[in-house]
């Protein structure tokens, strides 16, 4: 099985996270979610006989932060119960509704796919990284998105710069060493129209991963979507071709068929300029196709599985890669979240310096 996220210790802090964690991956609305992270948040910093006394005199939600019901998450929780909330949501969530992937799930070093609420997730870096680290991952790549997605609060070249420094300090305050978890420099930048991508080459040279997705004109015709998709995959900045046919298949954002494109230039193009082709993992995304997906695998393409999680519970999604790969018959050395870091970041520089 995969790692359990943040299992309950028995503290408030914990039960908090992990009843946000296990919202997070039965895919609740965020802002659902936040009521618990603001409460773990709130609480934090504070010595634990003071939130003791708190619950006992029932002045925890004069806290900023806390409301009724976290007050009695962190009530049960101080007098040794485990809290209701926390139960149900072990009940309704706490496996993963997936069947097989066990194996290569556990073959997965990391994640080159997540969002923090600097573009359109829900959760701050930190967050985002501290969860990683709780699932056993040795590495995620922070990938928010590029500027022309304004509807995500895509950074520009000024947010950007500034999020390099934070992941730097992340690092330090994790007190990355060697061989431990480290947060990865990157970005999900859109491709545009014309095929070039939405980052300038100067900030994409500070990144240390690059993932580039079509997110606008996904009806348009084959011709174009090809010769937009091979310009962007022929860029030497390109390490990933992130969802590539667009397509929802389930979820609150209704569904939308794939995006039309010659997949067999595609992929033998993302072959020829060692372009992984991402296994999306979102349940509503589930992309490529399964056609494609085999398709991809007997060009010989490698693959990256990501969660592209926009919560921390969503990094768990990885497992429904998995589930996807295993199902296509791809081998474990062909997806590059298997291999160590240091190759991957080899891998990923590479392109550039050829
Ligand atoms: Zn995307
Ligand atoms: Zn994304």
């Amino acid at each position: 099985m995969t790692a359990a996220g943040d299992p309950y210790d028995g503290s408030p802090v914990a039960a908090l996270r992990r009843i946000a964690f296990l919202l997070e991956r039965g895919r609740a609305d965020t802002y659902k979610v936040q009521a618990y992270r603001k409460a773990a948040a709130a609480i934090l910093p504070l010595p634990a006989d003071e939130v003791a006394a708190r619950a006992e005199a029932g002045t925890l939600t004069e806290l900023a932060g806390i409301g009724a019901s976290t007050a009695r998450v962190i009530g049960d929780a101080v007098a040794g119960r485990v809290p209701e909330r926390l139960a149900e949501a072990e009940e309704q969530y706490g496996a993963l509704p997936a069947s097989g992937g066990e194996q290569l799930r556990e073959a997965l070093r990391g994640d080159l796919h997540s969002h923090s609420d600097w573009s359109d997730g829900g959760s701050p870096i930190e967050e985002m990284a501290m969860t990683a680290m709780e699932l056993g991952h040795d590495y995620l790549v922070l990938t928010d998105h590029s500027p022309r997605l304004t509807i995500a609060r895509g950074l520009s070249v000024e947010r950007l710069t500034r999020q390099l420094d934070v992941v730097d300090a992340v690092n330090e305050h994790l007190g990355a060493l060697p061989g431990e978890f480290r947060l990865l420099k990157g970005i999900e930048v859109d491709i545009n129209e014309d095929g070039t991508l939405d980052q300038t080459e100067e900030m994409l040279s500070r990144l240390e991963v690059r993932v580039a997705s079509v997110h606008s004109k996904l009806r348009a015709e084959s011709g174009p979507m090809t010769k937009r998709m091979l310009t962007a995959i022929r860029n030497p900045w390109m390490n990933v071709l992130g969802h590539c046919t667009g397509r929802l298949v389930t979820g609150n954002r209704g569904t939308r068929p794939p995006s039309q494109f010659d997949a067999r230039a595609v992929f033998e193009a993302c072959a020829e300029h060692d372009v992984a082709v991402e296994i999306n993992s979102r349940p509503e995304r589930r992309d490529p196709p399964m056609k494609l997906l085999e398709l991809a695998r007997d060009i010989g393409c490698l693959f990256s599985i990501d969660s592209d999680a926009h919560a921390p519970g969503q990094l768990d999604f990885l497992l429904y890669g998995c589930e996807r790969a295993e199902e296509a018959g791809i081998e474990p050395d062909r997806i590059i979240n298997t291999w160590p870091v240091e190759a991957l970041l080899e891998w990923a520089a590479s392109s550039v310096e050829s």
